[in-house]
């Protein structure tokens, strides 16, 4: 059995990381467009990819196997995420359990939000209530998994006020969390703010900015709100121009999250985490323009 090596490692590497994100999809046709991106990504060799939990836990044995295919097939560092949502604590530590007799060392651990039709988060029988709660549990039991937690540089729509998210943010570093990946945000601003408010209040961790190549004006319209980030206006008018035409939409989409990326990269981020919904062309074309804009420096 191989054992994987811990995510902090490779950020305390001083290297530009690049993960993505796929989710554990529910048809056959769309695990075939998951193997197909994976694929396509294949020659960017990203650092470690990461594989969702599904609302309402839905997804435990899909992302489990997701996580092996991923790994096995691809030899790529994986981080299955895990909510809270849906399991007792045994339930919670059998998986974890599961994924540590295999290798695996890097878990994101989440709340998870509350099931469909619902905006209160309940915990399950036995259950957690908060991502610090399953960190201190992972921490406790398996001392040698690193652990991702989630960030919002815009707040978390369920705090009353971004001081409050910060206390919070706190205690899950304090129950051992080993860095943080944000939720994602289309303005670098919120992120430098953001992330001056932590270190100001001693979080030290490495933030992993979240990004989505945007695919349409109403995909960012759902997903903003959805996820408490802000649109600028330059984007979403950009995006207006070209409603109807969905491959230029998505080169507008590339040529914003490029420049986020530049911007990020020069002022010290540790590298990028890429919501790619198990598509790979906008990571395809990022991959390579950041590249070739690397290696043109390296001469320059
Ligand atoms: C990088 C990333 C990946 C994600 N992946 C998934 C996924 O795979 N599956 C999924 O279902 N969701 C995922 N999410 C969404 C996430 O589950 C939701 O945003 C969820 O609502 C909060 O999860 P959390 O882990 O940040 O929760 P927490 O850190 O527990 O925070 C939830 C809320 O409770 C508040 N809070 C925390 N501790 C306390 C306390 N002690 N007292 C009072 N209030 C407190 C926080 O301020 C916040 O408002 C992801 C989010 C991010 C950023």
């Amino acid at each position: 059995m191989n054992t994987d090596r811990p995510i902090t490692e490779l950020l305390s590497s001083g290297r530009s990381l690049l993960s993505v994100e796929f989710f554990p999809p529910k048809t056959e046709a769309g695990g075939v467009q998951l193997l197909e991106a994976a694929e396509a990504l294949k020659p960017y060799r990203p650092d470690f990819v990461s594989i969702t939990y599904g609302a309402g836990g839905s997804t435990r044995e899909r992302t489990f196997r997701y996580a092996k295919i991923l790994r096995e097939q691809f030899g790529w560092l994986v981080m299955p995420h895990l909510t809270c949502v849906g399991s007792t604590r045994d339930e919670l530590l059998e998986i974890v359990a599961g994924y540590h007799a295999d290798g695996i060392r890097n878990i994101m651990a989440l709340r998870g939000d509350p099931p469909k039709g619902t905006d209160t988060f309940v915990p399950s029988p036995d259950g957690l209530r908060y991502a610090s709660d399953l960190i201190a549990l992972i921490r406790e039991n398996f001392p040698d998994m690193c652990l991702g937690a989630g960030a919002y540089p815009e707040k978390h729509p369920e705090s009353a006020t971004m001081e409050q998210d910060l206390i919070h943010l706190r205690t899950k570093v304090d129950a051992g969390a080993s860095f943080l990946t944000t939720q994602l945000f289309f303005d670098n601003e919120h992120y430098f703010r953001f992330l001056h408010a932590c270190r100001s209040r001693e979080i030290h961790l490495p933030v992993l900015p979240g990004l989505l190549p945007a695919l349409s004006l109403s995909q960012v319209q759902r997903f903003g709100p959805m996820c408490g980030s802000s649109l600028p206006r330059a984007l979403v008018e950009q995006l207006h121009v070209v409603d109807e035409h969905p491959r230029a939409a998505e080169a507008v989409g590339v040529t914003w999250a490029y420049h986020q990326i530049r911007e990020l990269l020069r002022h010290g981020a540790p590298g990028i985490h890429l919501y790619i919904l198990n598509r790979s062309s906008a990571a395809i074309t990022l991959a390579r323009s950041l590249e070739r804009n690397d290696h043109s420096s390296n001469h320059a």
